[in-house]
């Protein structure tokens, strides 16, 4: 059946690319010994509903930039799934998104949020445009054009985008902005929202903190060890990273990596998170070379050799490592270099970055491995508690929001080790997540009928 399934949706040919065929397929595998065990999931045609979208909304996005000169982009939302709850997914703006991009990630997203326990569905939506370059002025007019497009579609009990890849709470705080000129509604439309207006605390810090509560509890529990003065590599630079990096320094973990599209720094001495930020928050996506010019005595990846030197990051012995920039961004070569190393776990906090053979290679290595629909979930899991507190007209402190970040990062291991062990694959996390995401989605598909 799931061969099948696969087949048909590679002939389909509707907006399916590499990226969203990878990701079905190792949900799939990882089902094949429990799709068999119950019949109603075939009676039911839950795996063939379960990898196509509600819907796949695509709209063009028109703005002004500084000098008075109009551009197109296109804007799209991907209504995916929302059996457990409204659709809940980020808004990513970058030259490379296409529908099917967006429609891979709010895929990952039905599976990430159902592991959450947290009644929300699975979306994503996004624009090709790029924010590199662009001054406040463009961001905030490009913005308002999306929104002006997005609003139909998007509702506090219906579809609830939040940030991802170059949307953060400014572009977050203009879409609000927009969303609330054109129906005067107050509504939680948009989670990741400055704290100004209804923003949680601690959601900045969310994904990458929860990545480490994550990291911290898998290792106790499968290695009895802590991650206190151990080396750690950590890819990216942008939110989920920088979040990663400060967490892991306050647990006394020594990081010493980070990158971003153009190279990567090596600080054997720690990286300097405060530069970091310095070059990368607030809308400014200055390059990392300036680092090293900045931090005499770190290594710097040369830009002219960036293709060649992205995976640098990966060359570093570690204890553990962290991919947190982007998709596929660790190959099975760079698996291979980390396992040499002695590297012991590989804990994904972007979404998908690790491609299929390098997984293949940590899992027959013994490396504990956790796919980032686990160890990510965190920043989906307190962007649902902003909407409770949105709904309820609180606001949570930070210590509230960040216990139970943690209480929730932990149960989303337990649920994961405990599934795996239960369907005899142990320390197996990618079945575990998949199996024990499924099942919840599953069981609500069929219940509310076809
Ligand atoms: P940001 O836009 O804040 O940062 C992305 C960073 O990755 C940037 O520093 C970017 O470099 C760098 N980067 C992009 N491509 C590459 C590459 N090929 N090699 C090395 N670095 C690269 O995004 P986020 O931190 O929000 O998101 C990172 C990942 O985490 C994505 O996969 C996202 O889907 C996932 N994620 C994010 C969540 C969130 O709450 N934000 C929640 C769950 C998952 P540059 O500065 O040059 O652009």
């Amino acid at each position: 059946m799931i061969k099948k399934i696969l087949a048909n949706l590679e002939k389909s040919n509707c907006l399916t690319d590499n990226t969203f065929l990878q990701a079905v397929s190792e949900v799939l595998t990882s089902l094949e010994p429990i799709v068999k065990s119950d019949s109603r999931y075939e009676r039911f045609a839950i795996l063939e509903r379960l990898v196509t979208p509600d819907r796949i909304i695509q709209f063009k996005v028109q703005w002004v930039d500084d000098n008075n000169q109009v551009h197109i982009n296109n804007g799209y939302r991907i209504q995916f799934n929302n059996s457990l709850g409204p659709y809940k997914g980020g808004l990513r703006f970058h030259p490379s998104v296409t529908a099917s991009v967006l429609k891979f990630l709010a895929f990952e997203q039905i599976f990430k949020n159902s592991l959450t326990g947290l009644p929300i569905g699975g979306a994503k939506g996004g624009s090709d445009f790029d924010p590199k370059g662009k001054s406040d002025f463009e961001i905030m007019r490009f913005c308002r054009a999306f929104m002006r497009e997005l609003y139909p579609y998007i509702g506090a009990r219906v579809d609830v985008p939040a940030g991802d890849i170059g949307v953060g709470s400014r572009e977050i705080g203009y879409l609000f902005g927009e969303y609330k000129r054109i129906t005067h509604q107050y509504d939680g439309i948009l989670s990741g929202k400055p704290y100004a207006f209804g923003g949680s605390l601690m959601r900045p810090q969310a994904t990458g903190y929860g990545v480490v509560y994550f990291a911290r509890e898998m290792l106790a529990q499968e290695l009895q060890e802590s991650l206190e003065g151990k080396i750690c590599t950590v890819s990216g630079a942008g939110n989920v990273a920088i979040h990663t990096i400060e967490k892991l320094q306050q647990l006394g973990a020594i990081v010493v990596t980070c990158s971003d599209s153009d190279g990567a720094i090596y600080d054997p001495r720690g990286i300097d998170l405060h530069q970091v930020r310095e070059l990368k928050e607030g809308g400014r996506r200055l390059s990392l070379a300036e680092y090293a010019r900045q931090i005499p005595g770190s290594i710097f990846t040369p830009k002219s050799e960036y293709l060649k030197e992205a995976h640098a990051v990966w060359q570093i012995p570690c204890f553990a490592a962290f991919p947190c920039a982007t998709q596929n961004e660790l190959t099975l070569t760079d698996a291979q270099k980390l396992v040499e190393n002695g590297c012991v776990a590989v804990v994904e906090g972007a979404n998908m970055p690790t491609t299929p053979e390098a997984i293949e290679l940590f899992q027959r290595e013994g490396v504990l491995f956790s796919p980032g629909k686990a160890s990510n979930a965190g920043g989906v899991a307190v962007s649902e508690f902003e909407m409770s507190q949105n709904a309820s007209m609180e606001k949570w402190d930070f210590d509230k929001v960040d216990r139970k970040l943690n209480e929730l990062m932990c149960q989303i291991y337990k649920r994961v080790a405990l599934t795996a062990k239960e369907y005899g694959v142990e320390r197996n996390f990618v079945d575990g997540a998949n199996i024990a995401a499924f099942k919840r989605v599953a069981e609500a598909m069929i219940l509310e009928g076809a």
